[in-house]
């Protein structure tokens, strides 16, 4: 069984008398543990097709089957359930609490689906120590480098052991270097078991990924796999030494 299964997706927004028509009939197959990159240009769908993946919004029409359940049909507390069960999501902006220290960050997620406190603060804690940021529980994210946030938003979305990561545009604002051990991570998680599904429109990027889908219009133009995905440790070793920045 497919961990992710589109029949003829179509997502139509109405904004007063106009019909923007976002996704328009999008069919994929997606097995456990793949690594995919989504690319295309501004507008071409990828975001919309990343929401409903994630069961954050649901389709106009078409199906949508996650682990052979489907989606689309569901109420949206039900929704609201698989998303928190089975999805990890990370964004360009990280979207942390400011004034809130990472720990409590990661514990967010555990924090809706009423885990007791000790528990908690394990898991997150695992899940900190698991990005590298061992050390860093206490700080505010305005205490943290770009990366080290990103790392912290990594460990909120792994923190309920979901099927899926989903990350759109993960290093859009990160240094070339950071972008680079921010995808040693994400590819270090995927050898461990994880799905990961990335949007980015830089294709260095992409060469990460085992395999590429292109967006245009709203239509699934391309479907490709990367015959050699790039190795980000092995990036990282290449790139010249770090400057003195902390
Ligand atoms: P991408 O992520 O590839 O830039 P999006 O999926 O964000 O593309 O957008 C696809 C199309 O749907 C665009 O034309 C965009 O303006 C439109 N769109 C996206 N979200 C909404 C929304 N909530 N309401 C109306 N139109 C939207
Ligand atoms: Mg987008």
């Amino acid at each position: 069984m497919a961990l992710v299964l589109t029949e003829s997706l179509v997502k139509d927004y109405h904004l007063g008398p106009h019909t923007v028509h976002a996704l328009r009939g999008v069919s994929i197959a997606i097995e456990r543990g793949e690594f995919l990159a989504v690319m295309g240009p501004s507008g071409s769908g990828k975001s919309t097709f990343m929401n409903i993946l994630g069961c954050l919004d649901t389709p106009t029409a078409g199906r949508y089957l996650l682990e052979g359940m489907d989606v689309g049909a569901l109420a949206r507390d039900e929704l609201a359930h698989i998303r928190n069960l089975k999805v990890g999501f990370v964004f360009q902006q990280f979207n942390l609490l400011p004034r809130t220290s990472a720990l409590e960050n990661v514990e967010l997620p555990l924090l809706y689906a009423n885990v007791p406190a000790r528990v908690r603060h394990q898991r997150a804690r695992d899940r900190l120590v698991a990005v590298g940021l061992a050390d860093r529980e206490s700080h505010h994210p305005s205490q943290l480098s770009g990366g080290q946030q990103q790392r912290v938003a990594i460990a909120r979305a792994l923190v309920n052991d979901p099927a899926v990561i989903l990350a759109d545009e993960p290093t859009g604002n990160l240094d070339t270097r950071t972008s680079v051990e921010i995808l040693a991570l994400l590819q270090r998680l995927n050898r461990e078991g994880i799905t990961v599904i990335l949007v980015t429109h830089e294709p260095d990027i992409a060469q990460y990924a085992s395999r590429i889908l292109s967006f245009r219009d709203g239509r699934l133009l391309r479907d490709e796999a990367v015959v050699a995905p790039r190795d980000a440790a092995e990036a990282l070793a290449a790139l010249p030494e770090e400057e003195a920045v902390a």
